[in-house]
C-alpha cells in the first residue's frame, strides 16, 4: 500500500462521550476484532475504564478498502487528561487529523475544548461526530450549533452516529479516507522515528510505539537514540492488530510497535529520536524530560511486608516511565517510597493500581511539589521531601531565598462563573494574567499565575465543583518563583513526627496549624500519661491540642469471672499492638495516619 493511501487519525473526545465504544466499533467494521466484540477493547486496565481515562497512548492499525482500494489506517488512542497533556500531544503530533467526537446529550464539554485546541494548534484536519443519537434526550441541534460557534467547524459536514447501536458508523472510515490527508512520504529520507510511547513486556522486554517519520525501519537495523546516544539492534518490529503482528519491516508513515533490546522503561524517553547508527541527522522536536510536579510519601500499612510491596511497585514504575520512585525511612511510618507523579490524578490512578492490581494498601502522605532552596553560597537544592526543608535556624544562617514552582493556569468557562472562579484563583494565591471573553458560545478564558502546590491540591475538582463541570484547565509551566516559605511540623510530646511535616506560605500556617492538632486529635487514643499534639514552625509553636491520661488496666472495670469476655478483650489488645508505632514513648495506630492524611 503506497503513503499516499495511510490515514493516522486519533479521536478528540470528553471522558465518556464515546471514545472507547466508537473505536472498537471501527476496529469491528474492519474486521480488526471479532464481530461482537464492541466494548471496551483499547480500555484494557481496570482502573484505567472505572475511571474512563486511558492514560497510555495505545494504537491500532486497520486494512480498509474504501472504491477497490486498500488503505492502511492507524487509529491512535490518547490519554483524556490534562496529567498527560505531553502525551497527548505526542499522539497528536502522529496524526493528520481527529475524529472530534460529541455526546448528543451532553453538548461540548470542558475536556472537548480543551483536546480540540490541542489537536487544532498542530494542525489536525477535524471531522465532527455526534454520538449517543439514539439516547431521547439527545439534542442534535444543539451540538451542531456549538461545532459552528465554539469550534468554527462547518456543521453540515459532522457526522450523526450511535456507537453503542452501530447507527450510521459505517460513514466515518470513508470521510477519513477523504477528509483526513495521507502523512508526508519521506521514504527517501534518513531514518527518524518518533518514539510515542512504551510499555513493560514480561517476556519482551520493553516495547516502543514508534512512528516511522522519514525512512524504514527494518529488522536486524543498527539504531541509536538522539537523546540517550544509546545503540540498539531492532529484535522485532511490526502492527498492533490489535495484537503485535510482527512484519519485515515499518516505513514512513506508519505507526507500529519495535522491540530494542532495552531492559527497562528508564531507557525508552518519550519524543525521543530513533535513527540508524552510523548515518545520525537532526532529532524530531518535541523532546521534553517528563518533570514529576508532586510528590508524595508512600508506606506500607497494616501488616504488609516493605519487601513484597517493594517489589510489586517497582513492578509498576517500569510500566510508567512517567513515575519516578526513591527509597525513604521515616521514623514514624518505617521504610517506604518517595514517589513523583506528573500530577494528582496521575498519583491517584497508581495508588488505585497499586491497590486494584495487588490488593495492597498505602498510607500515602500530603502531595508536596519541589521547592528551591538558594543557599548564602549560590549553590541551589532542589527539596522533594518537606522533612529535609531547612530549619528557621538554618534558614538565618545560610539560606539567600526560597523559591517555589509556579505554573500559569489557563481555564475556560461560561461567564456565569467568572466571580466564582476568580475568587477561587485569589483565594489560591493566584496573580492574574489574562482574560478574554470569547465573542461566540459566551465563554472566558481566564489565565493565572498559581503556585503549584495549590494546583496539585485539588484545585481542577473545585474549579469543575465551581462550574458544574463546565470549565477546562491546562496549565504550562511558569518556573519558580520566590516565597516566604515555611515548613510546619506536626510534634506529638515534643517529638516530630516526620512524614507529616509539610512545606506552606507563612501567611497559612496559623489557620493550618489549628486544623492540623484538631484533626491528629481527633484520631489519637488516650495514652497513660498526657499527651500534647503541636504544630511548630521551627521552635515557635502554633497551635496545640492535648489529650489527657486515661485509666490503666482495660480489665478494671470488669468481673474477674466473665472469663470468655476477659480474654477477647486481651486479644484485642494484643491485636491492636501489632500495628502500633512510637512516636516518642506514645504509640500511634495506623488509623491516626490515614485519618488524619484522608481529604476533606
Ligand atoms: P469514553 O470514556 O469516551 O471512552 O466512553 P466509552 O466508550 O467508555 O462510553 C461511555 C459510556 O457511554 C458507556 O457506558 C457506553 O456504553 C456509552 N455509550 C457509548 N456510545 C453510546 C451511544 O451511541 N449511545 C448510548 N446510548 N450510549 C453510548
Ligand atoms: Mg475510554
Amino acid at each position: 500500500i503506497p503513503v499516499s493511501r495511510y490515514r493516522n487519525f486519533s479521536i478528540v473526545a470528553h471522558v465518556d462521550h464515546g471514545k472507547s465504544t466508537l473505536s472498537d466499533r471501527l476496529l469491528e467494521l474492519t474486521g480488526t476484532i471479532p464481530k461482537g466484540s464492541v466494548g471496551q477493547f483499547l480500555d484494557r486496565l481496570d482502573v484505567e475504564r472505572e475511571r474512563g481515562i486511558t492514560v497510555k497512548a495505545q494504537t491500532c492499525t486497520m486494512l480498509y478498502e474504501h472504491n477497490g482500494e486498500d488503505y492502511l489506517l492507524h487509529l491512535v488512542d490518547t490519554p483524556g487528561h490534562v496529567d498527560f497533556r505531553a502525551e497527548v500531544s505526542r499522539s497528536y503530533a502522529s496524526c493528520g487529523g481527529a475524529l472530534l467526537l460529541i455526546d448528543a446529550s451532553q453538548g461540548v464539554q470542558a475536556q472537548t475544548v480543551a483536546n480540540f485546541f490541542l489537536a487544532y494548534s498542530l494542525g489536525l484536519e477535524l471531522i465532527p461526530v455526534i454520538n449517543k443519537i439514539d439516547l431521547d434526550h439527545a439534542n442534535i441541534p444543539r451540538a451542531l450549533e456549538q461545532i459552528e460557534t465554539m469550534f468554527e467547524l462547518d456543521s453540515d459536514t459532522a457526522i450523526p452516529v450511535s456507537a453503542k447501536r452501530g447507527t450510521n458508523v459505517e460513514t466515518i472510515l470513508p470521510a477519513v479516507v477523504e477528509r483526513i490527508p495521507p502523512p508526508a512520504n519521506n521514504i527517501e529520507k534518513s531514518l527518524r522515528c518518533l518514539l510515542v510511547d512504551s510499555w513493560f513486556d514480561t517476556y519482551l522486554g520493553v516495547i516502543l510505539l514508534i512512528n516511522v517519520v522519514d525512512g524504514v525501519l527494518k529488522r536486524g537495523d543498527k539504531v541509536i537514540s538522539a537523546h540517550s546516544r544509546k545503540r540498539y539492534e531492532v529484535k522485532d518490529l511490526g502492527i498492533l492488530h490489535p495484537d503485535r503482528k510482527p512484519m519485515p519491516h515499518l516505513k514512513t508513515g506508519q505507526i507500529g510497535y519495535a522491540v530494542l533490546g532495552m531492559k527497562t522503561i528508564s531507557e525508552a524517553l518519550v519524543g525521543d529520536t530513533i535513527m540508524h547508527f552510523g548515518n545520525e541527522v537532526e532529532a524530531l522536536p518535541g523532546f521534553e524530560e517528563p518533570q514529576p510536579m508532586v510528590f508524595v510519601g508512600a508506606f506500607p500499612a497494616e501488616g504488609i511486608e516493605f519487601q513484597t510491596l517493594d517489589e510489586r511497585i517497582n513492578q509498576l514504575v517500569l510500566n510508567d516511565r512517567s513515575v519516578s520512585i526513591q527509597r525513604e525511612n521515616s521514623n514514624a511510618l518505617g521504610q517506604g517510597w518517595r514517589i513523583g507523579f506528573l500530577g494528582t490524578l496521575h498519583a491517584s490512578v497508581f495508588q488505585d493500581r497499586l491497590q486494584q492490581e495487588y490488593g495492597a494498601s498505602l498510607i500515602i502522605t500530603f502531595p508536596t511539589v519541589p521547592y528551591k532552596v538558594v543557599w548564602r553560597d549560590g549553590q541551589e537544592t532542589i527539596i522533594r521531601n518537606p522533612d529535609d526543608f531547612p530549619d528557621p535556624a538554618i534558614q538565618k544562617a545560610k539560606v539567600k531565598d526560597l523559591l517555589e514552582p509556579m505554573l500559569k493556569a489557563i481555564m475556560s468557562f461560561p461567564q456565569e462563573y467568572l466571580g466564582d472562579v476568580i475568587e477561587l484563583c485569589e483565594n489560591n494565591r493566584g496573580t492574574q494574567v489574562d482574560m478574554t471573553f470569547l465573542s461566540q458560545g459566551n465563554q472566558v478564558l481566564l489565565q493565572y499565575l498559581i503556585p503549584t502546590s495549590h494546583l496539585v491540591d485539588d484545585f481542577f475538582g473545585k474549579l469543575k465543583g465551581l462550574t458544574k463541570g463546565y470549565a477546562t484547565l491546562d496549565y504550562e509551566d511558569a518556573g519558580y518563583q520566590s516565597a516566604q516559605l515555611v515548613k510546619m511540623q506536626l510534634l506529638v510530646n515534643g517529638n516530630s513526627v516526620d512524614a507529616l511535616a509539610q512545606v506552606m506560605h507563612r501567611t497559612l500556617a496559623e489557620k493550618r496549624g489549628r486544623e492540623w492538632v484538631k484533626r491528629f486529635k481527633k484520631f489519637l487514643r488516650a495514652q497513660l500519661f498526657e499527651t500534647v499534639i503541636q504544630a511548630a514552625i521551627g521552635s515557635k509553636i502554633v497551635a496545640r491540642e492535648t489529650i489527657a491520661a486515661r485509666r490503666k488496666d482495660v480489665l478494671a472495670k470488669l468481673h474477674a469471672s466473665d472469663i470468655t469476655r476477659r480474654q477477647k478483650l486481651l486479644r484485642n489488645q494484643k491485636e491492636g499492638k501489632k500495628n502500633l508505632r512510637m512516636i516518642g514513648k506514645v504509640t500511634i495506630p495506623q488509623e491516626a495516619y490515614q485519618g488524619f492524611l484522608a481529604k476533606g
